[in-house]
């Protein structure tokens, strides 16, 4: 065994394909409906807001999908993303797992984002789209898009959920280093932003007021279109290619995983890693145990309902069928800002429901504990969401120590957190508040879930 710390792929051998695991679900998804007629929604309904390209990926039951030509010379910039084993963490638990982790903080905004940012500005630029509308979170999604479409020359506003617009100024930053406007949400230039400022004016905003707002404005222009970070079918396809890499890794490292751990807020960076493993599960039954890491403070896989929902809180997307803590509760502000979302990806839900992911809630302080640990035996400073993951994978390499178990755990250390010192910040100071899951608000929200029969 060769004592490998660091896994490269060749460049030449960057996988040309992303995976889609709709061609190997043991069940079929539940369709997406249209919120007026509760009936199916067709590719004209979603036509006003994305490009047929990415339309066509969403229903697509292709397994393999090209990766364009275009696109892989951008990912060549970074890609493919290392994958490390953790020996100095392993040493430091005094496990009998091995630990690997694939690393996505070596992107050009430091996250996994960019994997699907370069794809859609891509195609919609091929469709001639002239401006794009999206949504952010902590601004991870906000500045990787404006990053992709500064390459394309495509204008971008971006609606940012206005405590982390206030708690993180540096990533607003970035979007405006890149030529994007950004926009704090609930903001007063849509409809839905006005009518909640109206009832609230301090409300400090959520993802799903923030899709709202972005998808209103994409609706009313022809030439403008919106775009998510997180959640649909062919953003977590895009995704595959980390776990696409990673499968080629493991050979070189002579391996292969027991357990597989990633932080859950919409799920693409899980299922980017997890989907092509869970693949390999489905079609050729190489076990593995498949972990999902969210917050305590939004528990939207281990106490959330699986229904049809809104994607946001306006009330305005099409029903998915999803885990879902309601369309109208509002996440607690938390630090790790990329996890707040009510909603979880349909294909996310989906195989949890199935029981082939298995979802667990971390509060926010041993999140960060566990980050701290990591960062001083591996020098990566994770983002406050990968912490999940890490705390995750800690938890497991812990368990098989406990039985004794040489297993290999792989997580996705999805980000760095250069950007989110402030929390760590936070943590240090002891000024990390308590994890604050209302679950009475969860439950009203849940009332309020629309009937579907
Ligand atoms: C956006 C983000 C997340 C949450 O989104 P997913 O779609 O669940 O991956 C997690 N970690 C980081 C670093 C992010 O930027």
């Amino acid at each position: 065994m060769s004592d490998k710390i660091k896994y490269f792929l060749e460049e030449s051998k960057m996988p040309k394909t992303w995976y889609n695991i709709a061609a190997d679900l043991p069940k079929p998804l539940s369709p997406v409906l249209h919120p007026g007629t509760l009936k199916p929604i067709g590719p004209d309904d979603l036509a006003p807001l994305f490009p047929m390209a990415l339309i066509g990926q969403e229903v697509s039951q292709d397994r393999e999908i090209e990766i364009p030509e275009p696109v892989r010379e951008i990912y060549k910039q970074w890609r493919p993303s290392p994958l490390y084993r953790a020996r100095k963490l392993e040493k430091a638990l005094d496990t009998t797992a091995k630990i690997y982790y694939k690393y996505e903080g070596v992107s050009p905004t430091g996250s996994h984002k960019p994997n699907t940012a370069v794809a859609q500005a891509f195609f919609n630029k091929e469709e001639g789209t002239k401006k794009i509308t999206t949504e952010t979170g902590a601004g991870q999604w906000g500045s990787s898009l404006a990053f992709a479409c500064s390459i394309f020359k495509i204008e971008l506003d971006v609606y940012m959920v206005k405590v982390s617009y206030e708690q993180k100024p540096y990533r607003k930053m970035i979007m405006q280093t890149f030529g994007a406007n950004c926009y704090a949400s609930p903001s007063n230039r849509t409809p839905t932003g006005k009518a909640i400022l109206e009832k609230d004016p301090n409300n400090t905003g959520s993802l799903g007021i923030a899709i709202s707002e972005a998808v209103e404005m994409a609706a009313q222009d022809d030439h403008t279109k919106y775009s998510l970070g997180s959640v649909l079918n062919h953003v977590l396809m895009h995704q595959t290619i980390v776990g696409n890499e990673a499968i080629m890794q493991m050979e070189m490292a002579d391996d292969y995983p027991d357990i597989l751990v990633g932080c859950t807020g919409g799920g693409s960076n899980f299922s980017g890693l997890a989907f092509p493993f869970l693949g390999k599960k489905f079609r050729e039954k190489k076990d593995i145990k498949v972990i999902a890491c969210e917050p305590k403070s939004c528990p939207t896989l281990t106490k959330g309902k699986f229904a049809y929902d809104f994607g946001d809180t306006g009330m305005r997307t099409p029903l998915v069928k999803m885990h879902t803590l309601g369309s109208s509760f509002m996440p607690p502000s938390t630090h790790s800002g990329g996890l707040r979302y009510h909603g979880m990806a349909p294909l996310v839900s989906h195989l949890t429901d199935l029981g082939a992911i298995e979802p667990k809630a971390f509060g926010q302080k041993e999140c960060f504990e566990a980050g701290v640990k990591f960062a001083n035996a591996e020098g990566i400073v994770p983002a406050p969401e990968a912490t999940h993951a890490v705390k995750g994978a800690i938890d497991a390499a812990l368990e098989c120590k406990k039985n004794g178990e040489k297993k290999t755990i792989l997580f996705n250390l999805c980000g760095h957190g250069h950007f989110d010192m402030q929390a760590y910040g936070d943590y240090f100071n002891n000024k990390l508040s308590d994890d604050r899951y209302n679950e009475a608000d969860a439950n009203k929200a849940l009332e309020k879930l629309p009937k579907i029969a």
